[in-house]
């Protein structure tokens, strides 16, 4: 396993590279965001290790852009601030999992398992589809950059169609994966959520295939 440990002090970045390599993992370590950037682009690493606190370019700013440049690296953070607001802000950038410092080498290598265990697949923060932009994190859609007023139930329905696009869903998937069980269901709740979205989006964004369900077109 190829790991880039992303930290700007020289002790606790020899650490860590220490006791990885100890368990067999072959180690690269940046000691800036700007120069975690390119390696990160240049070598598809299975673990990315990165701190948020770095000078200049910062965590959440490095893993934006690896995103953004598709590079799906499963990523952990290591925070030194035990702040709710970083951990959030580190997951919606792109992160898999995070660490507050200081932290234990043995839970570290638990999140390394876990987070490796799930490969590294596309997993974009934010959903395109054609003009449409969907940021679940924020809850907003955007239209080639104007924002669509959508209630929250359309926006629950338009994700499920942005994360199949080209797929045909069925009236039952839709209704498992955007109503609950305390939803009292009306037959016909998905044909009235449909033309919704359909009256903000354009008619023809969803197409309806018959005896099948619907479909995002892309
Ligand atoms: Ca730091």
């Amino acid at each position: 396993m190829r790991v880039l440990v992303v930290e700007d002090e020289p002790k606790l970045a020899e650490l860590i590279r220490h006791g990885l390599r100890k368990r067999g993992m072959s180690v690269d370590v940046a000691g800036n965001g700007e120069s975690a950037s390119v390696m990160a682009g240049a070598t598809e690493y299975d673990l990315i290790l990165l701190d948020v606190m770095l000078p200049g370019v910062d965590g959440f700013e490095v893993c934006r852009r690896l995103r953004s440049q598709e590079v799906w690296s499963p990523t952990v953070m290591l925070t030194a601030l035990d702040d709710v607001e970083d951990r959030i802000r580190g997951l919606d950038s792109g992160a898999d999992d995070y660490l507050s410092k200081p932290f234990s080498f043995d839970e570290l290598m638990a999140r390394v398992r876990a987070v490796t265990r799930r490969g590294a697949p596309r997993r974009p923060t934010q959903l395109s589809v054609g003009e449409l932009t969907l940021d679940p994190a924020a809850r907003t859609v955007e239209r080639n950059g104007e924002p669509l007023p959508l209630t929250s139930r359309e926006l629950s329905l338009l994700e499920l169609f942005m994360r199949r696009p080209g797929e045909v869903l069925s009236r039952f998937e839709l209704l498992e994966h955007a109503w609950d069980n305390a939803y009292e269901h009306r037959s016909n709740v998905i044909e009235v959520y449909i033309g919704y979205l359909r009256d903000k989006l354009g008619r023809e964004t969803i197409e309806t295939v018959r005896g099948a369900g619907y479909r995002l077109r892309t």
